[in-house]
């Protein structure tokens, strides 16, 4: 069985990847760039598959303490009216029938303190200099000049990844979609209890609870030239998209001000053909299948692939047949989600029908309700 495994990239999928890992008595390192291993404040929705992915990791109890758990969403026309009764979850039912969100930094907290309980060592401000691997170890040399051999190296470094630049050099690289996304945090309203998706309006707008006070709110524009907008435009330019929508959209709109917490990202995608993994170095998150946030699933396929790895490695002795075993539970999920989210962006840009649209979601999302 592997003994020592190198984690280049402390995200979503590094963090749970280490975590799981370490629980099956592996000894691991994990290394991030980021000298101060920050993540940008913005909200995230957990959709059923995460928040099932969470709940194996075991962090479930304090998401729902720190972040907001829900039990279903409310389709609004952009105008402002219910487009029809919320959807319910049943009391009592598994976490892949509710929904939820949470800050960023919130959930990178709750993983990252989990991580140092675990016994992983965290290097941080170091990234990969050179990888030289034979048949049974990685050697491995970081940018501080330390090296070190490992049974296996996983690169979670994130969409624009150098792990997997360095290993499959010809990959395809990341594509604009044409849309963007920007997202505000804003006080929430008691009767905001559930994500509400405003639809059939000129963009996708939604708003998604956080915690016990705050929600978070994204639009989806259209911005063909993938333009930069520089920081002191955003409020005006969020306050003019916003100006189009009814419903609870007119109070965040008048609540914004310099303080506003704004993010904006061009939306990109990209999927690595099978496999994903060259010798013992291999891929997982977004490094492998960076998706749009349609949906709002690159979190959950991030936490299932460091679970997944961690299962296959840990009850298998021969490591090219256990990442060949992970590939066979893991390349078909990704691209139906990465497939079917910059689909759902194509559909939205060429406004087509809202039930065809609905139509491709409703299809994936139990395909994704199946285990992993
Ligand atoms: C606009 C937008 C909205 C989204 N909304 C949602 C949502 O609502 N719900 C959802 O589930 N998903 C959402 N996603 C997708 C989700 O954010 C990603 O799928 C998820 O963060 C992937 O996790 P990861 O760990 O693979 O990568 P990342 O989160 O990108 O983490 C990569 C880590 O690697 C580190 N790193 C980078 N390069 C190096 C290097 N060379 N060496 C060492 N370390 C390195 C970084 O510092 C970072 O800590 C959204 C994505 C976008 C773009």
């Amino acid at each position: 069985m592997i003994q020592t495994v190198l984690i280049v990239g402390g995200g979503i999928g590094g963090m749970t990847a280490a975590l799981a890992l370490a629980r099956r008595g592996v000894t691991v390192t994990l290394i991030d760039s980021d000298p101060a291993w920050r993540v940008y404040g913005a909200g995230i929705t957990i959709t059923g598959m995460s928040l099932r992915a969470f709940d194996d990791l075991g962090v479930l109890d304090e998401i729902r303490a720190r972040g907001f758990v829900h039990d279903g969403m409310r389709p609004m026309k952009f105008t402002g009216e219910p487009l029809g009764p919320p959807m319910r979850a049943p009391p009592g039912s598994p976490p892949i029938l509710h929904g939820g969100g949470i800050m960023r930094p919130v959930l990178h907290d709750i993983l990252s303190m989990r991580v140092r309980a675990a016994g992983v060592a965290v290097k941080l401000g170091v990234t990969v200099e050179a990888f030289e691997q034979d048949v049974s170890s990685v050697n491995v040399t970081l940018t501080d000049g330390s090296n070190a051999r490992y049974d296996l190296v996983v690169g979670a470094d994130g969409i624009f990844s150098k792990t997997r630049d360095m290993i499959f050099p010809d990959a395809p690289k990341p594509q604009f979609t044409g849309q963007g996304c920007w997202r505000i945090v804003a006080d929430r309203p008691p009767e905001i209890d559930r994500a509400e998706i405003y639809f059939g309006g000129p963009m996708k707008l939604g708003m998604s609870p956080i915690s016990q006070d705050q929600m978070y709110v994204f639009l989806l524009e259209h911005v063909p030239g993938n333009p930069w907008f520089a920081p002191e435009t955003h409020v005006a330019h969020m306050a003019e998209l916003m100006a189009l929508f009814g419903g609870n959209v007119p109070a965040v709109r008048e609540a914004l001000g310099e303080d506003s917490q704004i993010v904006y990202r061009p939306l990109e995608w990209l999927l690595l053909p099978d496999p994903w993994y060259q010798g013992r170095i291999v891929l997982i998150g977004d490094a492998a299948h960076a998706t749009t946030p349609h949906m709002a699933s690159g979190a959950g396929l991030a936490v299932e692939d460091g679970l997944v790895l961690a299962e296959e490695l840990t009850g298998n002795d021969d490591v090219a047949a256990a990442l060949s075993a992970f590939m066979d539970r893991r390349f078909e999920r990704a691209k139906l989600v990465v497939e079917t989210s910059v689909r759902q962006g194509e559909m939205e840009i060429a406004n087509a029908d809202r039930m065809q649209q609905t139509g491709l979601l409703m299809t994936a999302t139990k395909a994704l309700a199946q285990p992993y």
